[in-house]
């Protein structure tokens, strides 16, 4: 076994590429690189570049769910740095499926490097939906691919290889490089009974072992569980046998959105239980409509909205909705909170949660599981039924494919860096395959001729959506809304004399950093000692602004800090009144 581990982060602009190629060294025109940009260290904003003879093809351009650490943001895409300053030599984009991970930054980030962007008539869909909203829909050289053979994208024969997953037309790549060929597996498992769309295509995998792979780039999300995903075809036969035991009241189940034969389980579920079925939440009409465009569902009735799904009798209705992390926009929750404006849950009615917890989102769901706990609400989790089977290979389906592409080296992508190292250990010593490489954002492997090894690094980082557009997660805006969100906020209004007297107390207010009593005495203290740090500065020569508002902010923030320990941003405004501006002003005050 030879094992290299050639990861760090660098999360860095400084050493930003010069712009055009002049005078830039050129490490990657020699042999087979990889250069991943998001997506190895995390789960998510997976972007994977890949050269040959100076020439790149880009495989997803995916984002990923802010936590708060960034306040007011939602969305973060991986930074493109490297990417826009090899542009012109950018060949193609791939899309492998229609998740956001892989996906949900090419709008945010297409107008970098515009390159051609090839994806399945799903995905295209979708994309075509996210181009629309930024305005680029005519701009984008879109092409619609299926798996009908070869596609040369500069340097590279690119082959698809359907695989299953959780969501539809999930597309593996085969690529053939004149120093051999990668598999790069995008997100998959291996589903006998999928439900929509075809199973794993394992022949052509057989198919590409036969001809020799150099590299498989691997999924691993799942690299911790043992033994097997589990196929869709039990979750539908589960769901189908839960709804069909609940003669009374309401049945809701939930699920990622995205899950196209889940949605088609639950219409399937209903109809075997004499219900009518439902679609309540956006993004569930989204993807509903996305695949019937594209050809599929096409023998399902149209689903109810919730307005008609709220005029049904109760026991004749099953809805399925948005929401299942708890989100607090999602139909779910507010349905549970009774903040929807059509559905409401009443005491003996069922709610499924057909999906994982995404962790990080444990505390939501256990607060809304409790909630509908409280109400008499039955509750079926994944805890205690086989309603959810994830989408991605657990080890028994890892070792199943390295057995079937015999691949010279595992190099494992899709995780966090605990995940990426264990099935690099999985595969060379549980699984025998020779070697493998554990690559981090920003490294620069060469995978061939020859021994691998790391030949560079590029800048690589975060970019914050924000309502102002990309923003670097570093930026001083994003620091100040964690400040804001951990410390609070604090504003001092001094109006003063050409003396720079205090002519009235301190205007002060504070923005959560206290209430009641104690924010009353907080002000008080803040007031004297503002007053007492004036006085103090106030020698022979009257103080100039900068120097009361400095010495007002220093007071303030020694208060706030004895009192409760919290460093607000604080910000102090002096008003200079004159002689005259006083007088009036006096006066003024007299007259209200
Ligand atoms: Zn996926
Ligand atoms: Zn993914």
């Amino acid at each position: 076994m030879s094992k290299a581990k050639t990861g760090r982060k660098s999360n860095s602009r400084q050493d930003k590429p010069k712009s055009g190629h002049s005078g830039k060294a050129h490490p990657h025109r020699d042999g087979l690189i990889m250069v991943p940009l998001g997506g190895c260290g995390e789960i998510g904003m997976n972007l994977t570049m890949y050269g040959v003879e100076g020439k790149w093809l880009m495989v997803d351009c995916g984002m990923t769910f802010a936590d708060e650490n960034l306040p007011g943001v939602d969305i973060v895409v991986p930074d493109p740095t490297y990417a826009e300053a090899e542009a012109e030599d950018i060949e193609g984009l791939v899309i492998t499926h229609g998740h956001e991970d892989h996906l949900g930054a090419v709008h945010h980030l297409w107008r970098r490097f515009r390159c051609p962007v090839y994806a399945t008539p799903f995905a295209a869909e979708l994309l075509m939906g996210k181009f629309k909203e930024a305005g680029i829909e005519d701009d984008v050289d879109l092409r619609i691919v299926r798996d009908e053979g070869p596609l040369q994208i500069g340097p590279f024969r690119v082959t698809l290889i359907g695989l299953t997953h959780s969501t539809l037309e999930m597309m593996a790549l085969a690529i053939e490089t004149p120093h051999g060929t990668l598999l790069h597996t995008g997100d998959w498992k291996f589903d006998a009974t999928p439900m929509l769309g075809p199973s794993s295509d394992e022949d052509a995998l057989r198919a590409w072992a036969d001809k020799g792979v150099r590299a498989l780039i691997c999924d691993s999300t799942n690299v911790f569980s043992p033994g097997v995903s589990g196929s869709e075809g039990d979750v539908r036969d589960e769901l189908t046998e839960i709804v069909k035991g609940r003669k009374d009241g309401r049945v809701i189940v939930t699920t990622f959105a995205s899950n196209v034969a889940r949605l088609e389980s639950v219409a399937h579920a209903a109809k075997e239980s004499g219900r009518h079925f439902a679609l309540v939440g956006r993004s569930l009409w989204k993807f509903y409509e996305a695949a019937r465009k594209v050809g599929y569902l096409a023998d399902m009735a149209e689903p109810l909205n919730d307005k008609e799904a709220a005029a049904m009798p109760r026991d004749k209705v099953l809805l399925l909705c948005t929401g299942c992390q708890g989100e607090p926009r999602g139909a779910m929750a507010r349905i549970a909170n009774d903040d929807h404006p059509q559905i409401s849950l009443a005491k003996g009615d069922l709610v499924v949660f057909s999906s994982k917890i995404i962790p990080g989102n444990d505390r939501t769901l256990y607060q809304l599981h409790n909630r509908l706990a409280l109400n008499e609400i039955d509750v079926v989790t994944e805890k205690h039924r086989g309603v959810h089977v994830s989408g991605h290979p657990s080890r028994d389906e890892l070792r199943r494919m390295y057995d079937i592409v015999k691949p010279e080296m595992v190099i494992p992508v899709h995780g966090e860096a605990r995940h990426l190292i264990e099935q690099a250990d999985f595969s060379v010593r549980e699984c025998g395959v020779a070697e493998s490489y554990v690559v981090l954002n920003g490294d620069m492997l060469q995978l061939g001729p020859g021994t691998p090894k790391k030949v560079g690094e590029v800048p690589v980082g975060r970019l914050a959506v924000d309502a102002s557009g990309l923003v670097l997660t570093a930026a001083a805006m994003l620091q100040d809304r964690r400040r804001l969100s951990h410390n609070g906020a604090a504003m001092i209004v001094l109006v003063v004399d050409e003396d720079s007297e205090l002519i009235e107390d301190p205007r002060i207010s504070l923005i959560g950093i206290a209430e009641g009593a104690e924010e009353k005495e907080l002000l008080a203290g803040a007031d004297r000692a503002i007053e007492r740090e004036l006085g103090k500065i106030n020698g022979r020569r009257p103080a100039d602004d900068d120097a009361i508002a400095q010495a007002a902010v220093r007071a303030l923030r020694k208060v706030v800090r004895q009192a409760n320990g919290r460093r607000p941003i604080t910000e102090c405004e002096v008003v200079r009144l004159e002689e005259g501006e006083r007088v009036a002003a006096d006066k003024w005050k007299e007259a209200v």
